[in-house]
């Protein structure tokens, strides 16, 4: 027997957030040793795409246990100043917008941690064991469970074979595809449609703003300091600070209604205008539109989906899904990537204190079975908090059909939408720890 079919063999399929993080996370555990861990990444280089990426408290905690808060927080202060964690983290203010003259909805403080996307993945990328290999341009077509393992097959021809399957795959995963039909059999182009995500109906729009720039104009600006929402009908932004204030990350999200629940005819991304988005703002108070007049390169996406999942693992517990790939949410709470990592810090906990009990192979079924008790009732329900959020944000409520956009909202209205949105961002201040003593209690 060689020493390799002693160890556990996992495969992760895709490279991105959560897939990185998972790696980082299995580098650091004890039971590394007994591992033999693969990534396949669909794409010939490693590149985020999207600018800004923002952490809560509790994604932090996670990074910060990973050992990879200085390594960060370097990224953020090159030059050295060290502030704490907490110093940093950005108030977060939601506006009325849609008018001349906004009003306030919400201020709240001990946020988010903004960073710039590639900094994040470097940091990963720098905290992983060498002994994990990349393989890029390994895009993969199809998963089948066969008695030696889970066979993987590649576009590029090449294949692998592995005892537990991991598809961080991202939104239009192959994983979750080979999973739907092997949880509800039916013929292959009905899975692979079911499998397919679902348009929001939202555009966002993503780039960056010169902070110079919008400084000279609006030297108050509250975006320089702080991450701003301004909600309107069907319509909102979002901005703030990245890379010592040099930057703003902006993302201004436009709604179709009547497309919500369809299926996107081509991959969703195109080229945008300043002049297009400055038409979507109209009438709109002078900080949003100056938001839009300072865009560089703005792209437009369209935001899809993942409808919800009764599980996230296979039948037999050998293939796991774990972020978009398995409950892709629009970006209200700017924690998407979040989740995934928590997802990923809780797997690596589980295959740790598996590994550490045998001594060597895992009884992988069980460690699926923990993971998704904890993981998929949490995520489903971020993710439907998440959509919940965005008719706060774009005044889509019940309660709120009379007033069209740009009209004056009277104030127990305002009001009422602050004390939901409060209660909203209620999981900030919550900690993944009790989770995952939870997850590790049912090994
Ligand atoms: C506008 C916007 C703003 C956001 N802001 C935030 C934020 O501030 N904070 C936050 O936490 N989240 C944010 N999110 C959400 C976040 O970007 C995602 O939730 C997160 O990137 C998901 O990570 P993932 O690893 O699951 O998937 P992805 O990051 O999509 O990675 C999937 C990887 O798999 C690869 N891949 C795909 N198919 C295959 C295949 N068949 N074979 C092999 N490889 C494959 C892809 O190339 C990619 O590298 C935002 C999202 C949007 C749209």
């Amino acid at each position: 027997m060689s020493s390799s079919s002693l160890k556990t063999r996992i495969a992760i399929v895709g490279g991105g957030m959560g897939g990185l993080a998972l790696a980082v996370a299995l580098s650091k555990l004890k039971a590394a040793d007994h591992l033999e861990v693969n990534i396949y990444e669909s794409a010939s280089k490693l590149i985020e795409v999207g600018a800004g990426i923002s952490f809560w408290p509790r994604g932090w905690e996670i990074m910060r246990n990973m050992g990879l808060e200085a390594s960060l927080l370097s990224k953020l202060f090159p030059a050295g100043h060290k502030p704490l964690p907490e110093e940093l983290r950005l108030l977060f203010s939601v506006r009325k917008g849609n008018q001349p003259q906004g009003t306030p909805i919400l201020d709240k403080s001990g946020g988010t941690i903004p960073f710039h996307r590639a900094d994040v993945q470097a940091v990963l990328l720098d905290h992983i064991s060498p002994s994990i290999q990349c393989h890029l341009s390994h895009r993969l077509v199809n998963s089948e469970e066969k008695e030696d393992g889970v066979v993987l097959k590649f576009t590029n021809g090449a294949t692998a074979t592995c005892d537990l399957l991991i598809g961080a795959d991202g939104i239009h995963s192959s994983v979750r595809r080979s999973l739907l039909s092997e949880l509800k059999p039916t013929s292959d182009g009905e899975a692979a449609r079911r499998a397919l995500p679902l348009w929001t109906g939202v555009y966002v729009y993503r780039y960056m703003i010169d902070a110079e720039a919008l400084r000279r104009e609006y030297p108050d600006h509250p975006a320089l300091q702080k991450m701003m929402i301004y909600c309107g009908k069907n319509k909102m932004m979002t901005a703030y600070p990245i890379r010592e204030g040099k930057f703003i990350n902006a993302a201004p999200m436009v709604s179709h209604p009547e497309c919500a629940g369809t299926y996107l005819n081509d991959h969703g991304v195109h080229e945008a205008t300043t002049d297009d988005l400055m038409s979507c703002f109209d009438n709109w108070e002078d900080e949003v539109r100056a938001l839009a007049k300072y865009a560089v390169q703005p792209s437009r996406w369209a935001i899809q989906y993942v409808d919800p999942m009764d599980s996230y693992i296979s039948s037999s517990g050998h293939v796991i899904l774990l972020g978009d790939s398995a409950h892709a949410a629009p970006p209200y709470f700017a924690n998407g990537a979040g989740l995934a990592i928590e997802s990923a810090y809780v797997l690596a906990a589980l295959i740790d204190k598996a590994a550490k009990a045998t001594n060597g192979k895992v009884d992988v079924s069980r460690i699926s079975k923990a993971y998704n008790a904890i993981r998929q009732p949490y995520c489903n329900a971020a993710a439907a908090n998440c959509r919940a959020l965005g008719s706060l944000y774009q005044l889509t409520i019940p309660g709120f059909e009379q007033y069209c956009d740009g009209e004056d909202i009277p104030e127990e209205k305002i009001a009422e939408l602050s004390k939901l949105m409060s209660q909203g961002w209620e999981w900030t201040e919550t900690s993944v720890m009790p989770e995952l003593e939870r997850a590790l209690a049912m090994l």
